[in-house]
């Protein structure tokens, strides 16, 4: 409760201040602590769900393409069947068979504007409109192409031939065949299911039906995703996306695709991999990629969906914004609060304290004694001790010197009373050149010695000219608290005593057991 620092007021309230700064700073630290231990949890939570639920939902896409595709797929091969089943197609081949075997090859095309052929290719036109799909051919055994859908346009396919195609061969050996290639005539990517056409026992040629890839994908994609077929290689044959087109996933089995001449089928014979972020694995490459990747295997293609990811980036941003907002508020918030309490401290502190020597006032006797003698009353202290000093002849100082050197003997002393009390003791200024300390003491004996030990640093005073050295002293009176005493009890009791040094010469201590009864009668009535 006492000050070692009088004299110097801004110490002490600084003292008090950096205890509130340092409270501040710790729960500022702390907080800041909770919250980036909660955003990095809320970090990670909504990365692993925001990427299970997005790898759901590509998973989920890929399977129904998978679907919606084979769906596709076998209505194209049905189409392809049920014409070749049909008797004109036979008997318009077995005519052309049989006419081209009598004439040159250069000439086979005046026999394409025979009427049957000629009407056969505007049925293609019609049904390939009508059934959305983009070319319908007819070819002889060879491939050599005699009816097509595209009859009339610039690059028709008649007169080409589609002799070295895989569909067409293998639709030749065993009934029916499809592929996936590159358009020999337009140079589009499309798919081709072929059929063979007989007229009898006797193999007359094959029908074919091409669907472009920019006809499937629309019926894929549903979203924001990319969609990406591959072929039973490997190789990306349909896609919403151009980039992806032709490149080859990582496990991609090219080597097989020697056994087929690659330029025919892609018009191309390299392919460049797949994006990282198709392959990407760890939570922190499909971020940097930017999307999740999911697959579905089948026979003949493989469905793959990416979802774009760039929600989640937007997400972990917004929790890194809360997070900082959350620090900056809460360390703004402490920090006002640490001003407000620093500002009541300070004010508190100018109302307890003497302007002048930096110690209590009397107005913090009065606030805090009570407690003091209640602690003293319950025993929960050895023993409440008072001194009250008086300086001796202070009027003369003032008068000879001048207040303002009076006020630096006042500061001096306080220095000392300071200088001499203890942690727990209370030195206070309650009046002009009178102070008084509360000590906790078992007996006078230790009270003595402390003022004592004041009276002679204060009669050691030597260097406050113009003061001559000694001529500065001070008197007190000593008393313990007796029980049932109140504050203004021991105060008058100690005045007496006080009273009692100065008739005895100043300069000195009384203390109440050395006093004869008869004065200490006379000071406590
Ligand atoms: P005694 O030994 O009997 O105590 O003599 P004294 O001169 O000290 O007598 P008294 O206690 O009556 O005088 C107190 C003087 O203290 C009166 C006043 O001028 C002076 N004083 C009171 N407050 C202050 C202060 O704040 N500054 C200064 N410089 N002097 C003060
Ligand atoms: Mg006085
Ligand atoms: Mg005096």
């Amino acid at each position: 409760m006492a000050l070692k620092e009088t004299g110097s007021r801004t110490i002490l309230a600084s003292a008090r201040l950096r205890r509130i700064i340092a409270v501040a700073v710790g729960v500022a630290l702390v907080w800041a602590t909770l919250i980036t231990l909660l955003g990095v949890w809320r970090h990670d939570h909504v990365t692993q769900r925001h990427l299970s639920q997005a790898t759901m939902d590509a998973k989920l896409m890929a399977r129904a393409n998978a679907r919606v595709l084979g769906q596709r797929f076998e209505t194209l091969r049905t189409i392809a069947s049920m014409l070749s089943s049909q008797e004109r197609l036979g008997r318009a081949a077995y005519g052309f068979n049989t006419m081209s075997s009598q004439t040159p090859n250069e000439n086979w095309g005046d026999l394409l504007s025979n009427g049957e052929l000629v009407l056969l290719s505007q049925d293609f036109a019609n049904m390939a409109h009508e059934l959305g799909i983009d070319d319908i051919f007819l070819t002889n055994p060879e491939g050599y192409v005699i009816a097509a859908s595209d009859w009339g346009s610039d690059l028709t396919h008649l007169e080409e031939s589609f002799g070295e195609a895989v569909h067409f061969r293998t639709a030749i050996e065993s009934g029916e065949g499809e592929q996936y290639g590159v358009d020999t005539v337009n140079g589009l990517p499309r798919f081709f299911f072929s059929a063979r056409v007989a007229q009898g026992a006797q193999v007359q040629g094959l029908v074919t039906i091409a669907t472009s890839s920019d006809r499937i994908v629309p019926l894929l994609q549903r979203g924001g995703e990319d969609i990406l077929l591959t072929d039973p290689f490997g190789i990306v044959v349909a896609s919403n996306n151009k980039d992806w087109m032709y490149r080859a996933v990582d496990d991609a089995d090219l080597k097989d695709m020697e056994a087929i001449p690659l330029g025919l089928r892609y018009g191309r014979s390299d392919f460049l991999p797949l994006p990282a972020s198709v392959q990407a694995e760890t939570a922190e490459d499909v971020i940097a990629a930017g999307s999740v990747h999911a697959s579905v295997v089948e026979e003949d293609f493989s469905s793959h969906v990416v979802v774009p990811v760039d929600e989640l980036v937007e997400l972990r941003r917004a929790n890194l914004i809360m997070m900082i907002g959350l620090i900056v508020f809460g360390v703004l918030l402490v920090a006002v609060v640490a001003l407000a309490l620093a500002q009541i401290a300070a004010i508190r502190e100018r109302a307890i304290r003497d302007s002048l020597t930096g110690l209590y006032n009397r107005r913090y006797v009065d606030e805090s004694l009570p407690g003091l003698i209640e602690l003293d009353e319950r025993g929960r202290l050895a023993g409440l001790a008072l001194v009250a000093f008086d300086l001796d002849k202070f009027k003369g100082i003032n008068d000879t010197w001048g207040h303002d050197v009076g006020d630096k003997a006042l500061r001096r002393f306080a220095q000392i009373l300071a200088d001499c009390a203890r942690r727990t003791d209370l030195p206070c200024r309650i009046g002009g050149e009178e102070f008084v300390a509360f000590l906790v003491e078992q007996d006078l004996d230790g009270v003595s010695i402390f003022a004592e030990r004041v009276r002679a640093r204060v009669a050691a005073i030597d260097d406050l000219p113009p003061i001559p050295a000694g001529r500065i002293t001070t008197s007190a009176g000593v008393v313990m608290r007796r029980p049932g005493e109140g504050l203004e009890e021991m105060l008058k009791r100690a005045d007496a005593l006080l009273y009692q040094a100065k008739n005895s010469g100043r300069n000195r201590i009384e203390r109440e057991d050395q006093i004869s009864d008869v004065l200490q009668e006379d000071a406590t009535d």
